[in-house]
């Protein structure tokens, strides 16, 4: 035997498409795994353009993590090209997709109930990748579920508190359907559910008269758009900024949102200030 730190190679190498499975496949995976997130923090999932450094990464891993439901439309030439023998992990498996037309919205993670089952995918993925750590894999799962399920309760209590009256808002694009159903906030966007199209004229218009009629309280900007078009309406409706709402991405480790609770905890704490009184 030789002195090399066998720890360190023999972590199963895994890559994620973007930050928020990362952050769930890191919460599972712990010490066992290496992970490495192609769509980093703050960027847009829905129109990467792959580096050609992603396809190496990708030829080394044992396990790719993706969300499917149509989110990473660039992902499947990529492992083509890099010749990779990776397991593809689907984490949306087993959900139930919302349905815009003849899209499926891919935003399931922003219902904790659905990131649950995001981490059971990943959990069994990892035991069947790696059968030594299955025990650890577990174990990691079940307090990470925990984790989510106070997390839940506390999303239900804190949207509980605002006036039903008040709890609708307009985001950028599309991206809190899951939300909207599980926890009973209205949101409306001028952009669809990929933000590769931008709104037209008309659809903003909408928007504004939406706004006027509907009384809506509060417009958010999300980390991954242009601002400006959510301060235009602002400007034309008189509804606020309620300030920036984490949609399909976490933030740098010293940002607002560095995991996935952050995250939640961040988006909620913004809605509930801008729409209490
Ligand atoms: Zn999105």
């Amino acid at each position: 035997m030789t002195d090399i730190p066998l720890r360190a190679q023999e972590k199963i190498q895994i890559v994620a498409s973007f930050s928020i499975l990362g952050d769930f496949a890191k919460n599972v995976g712990g010490d066992r795994i290496n992970i490495t997130t192609l769509v980093g923090p703050n960027s847009d999932v829905h129109v990467y353009t792959p580096a050609p450094a992603d396809a190496k990464k990708i030829a080394d891993a044992k396990l790719v993590i993706i969300n499917g439901l149509g989110l990473e439309g660039w992902l499947p030439r990529l492992v083509q090209s890099s010749g990779s023998k990776a397991v593809i992990v689907t984490a949306t498996t087993g959900i139930a997709p919302r349905k815009l037309g003849s899209d499926a919205d891919p935003h399931a993670w922003q219902s904790v109930v659905n990131a649950k089952v995001y981490v059971a995918n990943i959990r069994d993925a990892l035991i069947a990748a790696d059968q030594t750590g299955a025990a650890a894999y577990r174990a990691n799962a079940d307090a990470y579920l925990m984790k989510l399920d106070a997390l839940d309760r506390e999303v239900r209590d804190v949207v509980g508190q605002i006036p039903q009256a008040r709890r609708k808002v307009i985001s950028t694009h599309d991206a809190f359907g899951y939300f909207a159903v599980a926890y009973g906030i209205t949101f409306i966007a001028p952009q669809g559910v990929s933000t590769e199209s931008e709104p037209s004229a008309r659809d903003i218009a909408a928007i504004i008269t939406q706004i006027r009629t509907g009384k809506i309280p509060a417009v958010f900007l999300e980390n991954i758009s242009d601002p400006r078009l959510m301060r235009r309406i602002s400007a034309e409706t008189g509804a606020r900024i309620g300030g920036t709402l984490y949609s399909d991405s976490l933030t740098s480790e010293n940002g607002d949102a560095p995991t996935y609770i952050d995250m939640v905890r961040h988006n909620i704490k913004a809605l509930t200030s801008a729409l209490s009184n």
